[in-house]
């Protein structure tokens, strides 16, 4: 039985008394899981199998003979490509990177969905990583694009000797019930399994020194291709930890497919070099869908501390008697209380932190120093050993609470960070303060990789205009190759109407302006055979059109992404509209930027037209306004532009961009915003999407006709 079940039922194994069900759809772990179990992620069912023997899976396709006929003789990047025919968009990014490597460290390649992008950059980097003794680290956003570097290293691997491995945290990977049970997040499960590990009660990690089960290991994996959900299996079916298989053996590996933590969260970098026993030098990187990185890379340098995590602290302080800890943290909660008791629920302030620590240290009658945050940090960790020991999550609020005031004086006097308060409300209706460190510059995390790896790709379908992308992550622009491909998508399978007189400013949210994008809704609507996408630049904009009636209008069900649905319930829901392409279709609305305009795909009819509703702008706020100025310092005339036009307008094509996913697939893209026509917000849209565009007038049946004409054609 292959380990990659392509069924969607799940895989199940037994270890002592304890029983799980791993989902073989999404891996996910269902512990005490009974035949009739629903797995909570993907919504599968789960049924209970016997215990899979130990194999890796073969790749989806096998090579035609051909192939290994006219390749394997050559000696460049021809001789590492899978399949029979090269297209010339792939020719190019392979010619782009192979033969211009001696000249360029970074190569920035735009290029759509459906060129072949992955399997062309992997062979062309590929000879070099061998010639020069380097890694690649392929860096992904979703466990679906991961996948695809597998299953191409795969293909690839028929002509030639390749290994490669695709990575998941350990709390994705752990077979340890009380970690799949009780650990909240992968710093909580990282410390439950470190005092596992210590105290021997780990009976995977004590299996992976017996000399037995090691030679069994490394006989399934040497020389493999292995997916995440591969590992788990094996070391499912080894009783041994998949996470620490997966340290041991990414080491040998030539491609690590990852997320963009491993690379660009420090701590988490380390780590992964330290298993690969390489230096930063010795990498090439890739980075897929790039145009994330700059908000990431921000992501991962920011930090907020709420009024919530302050009060659970001074409840551990209380219960393990530690009085100067205990003032301390009382006064940063109270100092944050009284300084958001005046603010508007979301209202948000930019505040001095060192008046803040100021006053902290007025109220706590003690200095915050460097022994003040080791003395909070020797109280988090007793708390979790303390709860790891009783078999609980070892959570301890004051270690978050170190963490962030250590960030807060580290960073209290760059001027790449803004320090806000603001005040946000639970569903209980209670009011949460929060402290807000926002990293203003991506670069602080991006700049250093960028200079010390040896070589780096840059993917993505939305990264123009390139000096943005380059400014913000830091790519010097004498070492850099850009490469703009132009579609590759039949210009008839595609049509981008922007509808004139209607725009998303505030000046014209006027009740007429959102019955006549009621009125443009509705002819899309009408005019599609199947599913239809409806992403609006706001949750205020989507919800006037709600309150207009725009459900009760609709002739086909309406699917709402609420705000505040969970990611758990938006999957649930865009699967429910999904299906309903095999019925008379559906419409789903959602904002842009979230979860069902930017990490969903819609192939086929699943998607057949998209309406994007005005531009979305970031709500004019003190962290936008800061972002802004901080930009203006550092790139002078160009601050509104990378840190507010851009962004939004990258947002709007993601999204139109969600139904064409392969060179098969064919949709209608309709822009509601007459802005969209304007030379520069065209000329930061993709090259597909503005190829094939037109103007419609808001008032007449024109757009209509045009979807009627163009569905037609395609013979729906
Ligand atoms: S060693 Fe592995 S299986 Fe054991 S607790 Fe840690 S991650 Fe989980």
């Amino acid at each position: 039985m292959p380990l990659k079940n392509k069924s969607t039922k799940p895989m199940t194994g037994h270890f002592g008394d304890d029983q799980y069900t791993f989902c073989s759809n999404c891996g996910k772990i269902i512990p005490n899981a009974l035949s009739d179990t629903i797995c909570a992620k993907c919504k599968k069912k789960a049924g209970l199998l016997k215990k899979s023997s130990v194999s890796v899976s073969k790749p989806s396709k096998i090579i035609d003979p051909k192939v290994v006929e006219e390749r394997t003789s050559l000696k460049n990047w021809e001789s590492y490509f899978p399949y029979l025919s090269i297209r010339p968009l792939q020719r190019k990014i392979m010619q782009a990177i192979s033969q211009n490597e001696k000249n360029y460290k970074h190569f920035i390649v735009q290029a759509a969905n459906g060129v072949g992008k992955t399997v062309s950059v992997l062979a062309s980097i590929l000879p070099l990583s061998y010639e020069k003794d380097k890694t690649i680290i392929y860096c992904c956003r979703t466990h679906q694009q991961m996948s695809r570097v597998i299953e191409e290293l795969k293909m690839i691997k028929q002509l030639k000797p390749v290994s490669g491995i695709a990575l998941r945290g350990r709390k994705e990977l752990c077979l340890h019930p009380t970690i799949q049970r009780f650990a909240l997040d992968p710093t909580n499960a990282a410390d439950m399994c470190r005092y596992l590990k210590k105290e021997g009660k780990c009976k995977f990690f004590v299996n992976m020194g017996k000399k037995p089960k090691q030679e069994k290991m490394k006989e399934i994996t040497h020389n493999q291709i292995l997916d995440s959900l591969e590992i788990l299996d094996i070391g499912k079916s080894l009783e041994m930890c998949p996470f620490e298989i997966s340290k041991r053996i990414v080491s040998k590996a030539k491609v690590v497919a990852a997320s963009y933590q491993y690379v660009f969260n420090p701590s988490i970098r380390d780590t992964l070099l330290q298993s690969l026993d390489k230096e930063i030098r010795d990498i090439i990187l890739i980075v897929d869908e790039a145009h994330n990185l700059p908000s990431t890379a921000i992501d991962i340098s920011s930090n907020t501390l709420t009024s919530y995590t302050l009060d659970h602290a001074q409840n551990e302080a209380m219960k393990y008697n530690t009085g100067e800890i205990y003032d301390l943290l009382e006064a940063m909660s109270s100092v944050l209380n009284e300084d958001t008791k005046e603010l508007h629920v979301d209202e948000e302030v930019q505040i001095n932190p060192s008046e803040y620590l100021k006053k902290v240290e007025k109220r706590a009658q003690q200095k915050i120093d460097d022994r003040s945050i080791q003395a909070l940090e020797r109280l988090g960790e007793y708390v979790k050993e303390f709860q790891a020991s009783q078999n609980k999550a070892p959570l301890s609020y004051t270690s978050a609470v170190a963490k962030h005031l250590k960030q807060l004086i580290e960073n209290q006097a760059k001027k790449s960070y803004a320090f806000f308060q603001t005040k946000t409300k639970f569903k209980s209706g209670e009011t949460n303060s929060k402290l807000i460190s926002l990293s203003l510059d991506p670069r602080t995390i991006t700049k250093a990789i960028f200079d010390k790896t040896y070589l780096t790709v840059s993917l993505s379908g939305t990264l123009e205009p390139f000096e943005a992308y380059m400014s913000l992550v830091g790519i010097s622009n004498s070492k850099s190759n850009i490469l703009d491909l132009p579609s590759p998508y039949e210009k008839e399978n595609h049509i981008t109407l922007v509808i004139d007189k209607i725009s998303s400013k505030l000046d014209d949210r006027t009740p007429e302006t959102f019955l006549k994008m009621l009125e443009v809704i509705n002819a899309v609507v009408n005019s599609t055979p199947k599913n239809v996408g409806i992403f609006c630049a706001s949750y205020t904009i989507m919800k006037s059109l709600l309150d207009i009636g725009l459900e009760r209008s609709l002739s086909k069900p309406l699917f709402i992404a609420h705000q505040g649905i969970s990611s758990l319930e938006n999957d649930e829901l865009v699967n429910k509209f999904k299906k309903q392409s095999k019925k008379n279709g559906a419409a789903l609305i959602s904002v842009l930027g979230g979860r069902s305009s930017e990490g969903s795909d819609y192939p086929g009819a699943e998607m057949q037209s998209v309406v994007v509703v005005g531009i979305p702008y970031a709500r004019p706020s003190p962290t936008i306004k800061a972002s802004i100025e901080y930009l203006e310092s550092q790139f002078p005339t160009k601050g509104r532009e990378f840190g507010y036009n851009i962004p939004a307008l990258t947002r709007a094509s993601q999204a139109a961009g969600r139904p064409i996913r392969s060179l098969e697939d064919y949709a209608v893209i309709v822009l509601m915003d007459y802005r969209f026509i304007r030379h520069y917000y065209k000329k930061h849209l993709p090259n597909w999407l503005k190829e094939n565009l037109h103007l419609v007038p808001a008032e007449s049946n024109k757009l209509e006709e045009k979807m009627k004409e163009f569905f037609r054609y395609h013979s729906v």
